[in-house]
């Protein structure tokens, strides 16, 4: 590995200190870089800052604390553990070089260090400030979610709550819109007795499920039931940790929501069900006061740029499989790059009325419109299209809500009528206003009803792009139930 890292470290230390001139203009101009974090699962980060690669032979295996492999299932506040330091870290690692044979060893395992890392030579950059971060994706959705939501399942099942053809039926059977692509599949007994601590799912259907599954299964759990109960702090935690924004306030209340929900899941579950992903949670508080929102960087988008080598390693040719996989992804990138989109907001529209002007709409339509742009001119072109994707996002009258504002506490939600595609590139939604009645703990959702007050809204001007569906329960009762994907602040 750092046969690898030492011309990378080599030409980012340059970087560092002097730069690149580039040319704009006609004018010579110098930037400087340099390396803020380095984002890798937990395994390749630890291989990355030479920490020991494996969680069970060592005593010690967090990268961001001295934590130890005895003590991490009984606290869970980032303040209960001494925090690596560049300082603390330097002084081992020259014990640990200075050592042979089984003293080096000893204080290999002792430490959690392998070796001293070419990453410590970078310039202006420190592995113990946010430097290796920890992963969302990986920890929170990977790790303990799946874990949990089969466990929670499992003993939703053996109380009786519902059966796993009910749960299957139900999953089969819900309402997931034309947004949500990575829906979770059915589930076996064979499945759910397993020693297996996962649900086999990918990252994205275990987030799809984790948000849903208060509607899908809800109306069958008593509330109070304390395994339903460390689902939902689990789900407060996602609120914050998936949030792309995040006031400092909350890392405070994120801290406290990690270390209930680990309590209790502790006390619901033997202690053998926690694993090291539960403690590097007590870090993200810390991380995200460093480093901002953990969505801005967690390796999601990198697990779907990798989606394109699995594909193409699909192929069945494994000669040399690292040169098929270079030359069908430089050929990627030529197309890419040939068809010029590639760093343009994907827009499609779907079929519609011939385009027509605003004058030309009627009277009520064209005056919410000039309402809601008044700058805009009586012949801008408007097109009236069934539906608009839009950064993947897809608008339609199919039961969609979107985000329009807040109260000061709750969210305002705008019940999606139609689209309209003005001056070619600006996208209106047409919206009836809905009252947000109350926020529903048990099944973590809002719960709103529609009234008869409609207006015009720019995309841009919404809380989110998100699209959200209006969803009712599978108990027949009327109310609309929205789940929201991560706390809004305005
Ligand atoms: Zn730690």
């Amino acid at each position: 590995m750092d046969t690898i890292l030492e011309p990378f470290i080599k030409d980012l230390n340059t970087l560092t200190t002097h730069g690149i001139n580039v040319n704009i203009s006609g004018h010579q101009r110098n930037f400087k870089g340099g390396l803020m974090c380095f984002l890798a699962d937990n395994l390749a980060s630890n291989l990355l800052g030479g920490f020991k690669e494996s969680f069970s032979f060592s005593h010690r295996f967090c990268r961001t604390c001295m934590v130890k492999t005895t003590s991490y299932k009984d606290k869970f506040l980032s303040s209960d553990f001494c925090q690596r330091t560049a300082e603390i870290h330097k002084r081992q690692c020259d014990e640990l070089d200075a050592a042979e044979g089984d003293l080096k060893d000893h204080y290999s395992k002792t430490y959690g260090i392998n070796r001293r890392s070419k990453l410590m030579c970078a310039k202006n950059f420190s592995m113990f400030d946010g430097g290796l971060p920890h992963d969302a994706m990986h920890d929170i959705l990977e790790g303990v979610a799946q874990l949990e939501v089969k466990l929670l399942v499992k003993h939703c099942v053996n109380e009786k709550y519902i059966t796993v053809a009910e749960y299957n039926h139900r999953t089969e059977n819900f309402d997931y819109g034309k947004n949500e692509m990575d829906r979770p599949g059915i589930i076996t007994r064979e499945l759910l007795g397993s020693n297996d601590k996962k649900f086999h799912l990918s990252a994205a259907q275990t987030l799809l499920l984790c948000q849903i599954i208060p509607l899908i299964m809800g109306d069958c759990v008593p509330e109070g039931d304390e395994h339903w109960q460390c689902f939902l702090l689990l789900l407060k935690i996602f609120d914050i940790v998936f949030s792309p924004v995040v006031p400092k306030g909350y890392c405070a209340v994120l801290k406290l929501l990690i270390a209930e929900h680990h309590s209790l899941f502790k006390s619901l579950h033997s202690s053998s069900m926690i694993t090291p992903k539960f403690h590097f949670l007590v870090h993200y508080p810390d991380q995200i006061v460093a480093l901002g929102p953990m969505t801005r960087y967690w390796t999601m988008r990198h697990e779907a740029k990798l989606s394109l080598f699995k594909k193409a390693s699909h192929l069945g040719n494994f000669k040399n499989i690292a040169y098929t996989l270079a030359s069908r992804h430089q050929r990627w990138m030529c197309y890419q790059l040939a068809s010029d989109n590639m760093l343009q907001s994907c827009f499609e529209c779907g079929p519609g009325s011939s385009p027509s002007t605003i004058g030309q709409q009627p009277h009520q339509l064209g005056s919410i419109i000039q309402r809601a742009i008044p700058s805009i001119s009586n012949d801008a072109t408007v097109f009236h299209p069934k539906w608009v994707k839009k950064n993947s996002i897809n608008y339609c009258n199919n039961n969609c809500y979107v985000i329009i504002g807040t109260d000061g506490t709750d969210p305002l939600f705008g019940h999606l009528i139609d689209v309209y595609v003005v001056g070619g590139d600006l996208l209106l939604l047409h919206v009836y206003h809905c009252q947000t009645i109350y926020f529903d703990d048990h099944f973590h959702s809002y719960v709103i009803s529609d009234t008869t007050n409609m207006s015009i809204v720019c995309l841009q001007d919404l809380l989110s792009p998100f699209v959200l569906h209006g969803h009712k329960l599978f108990d027949g009762r009327s109310e609309t139930y929205i789940t929201m994907k991560h706390l809004i602040f305005s």
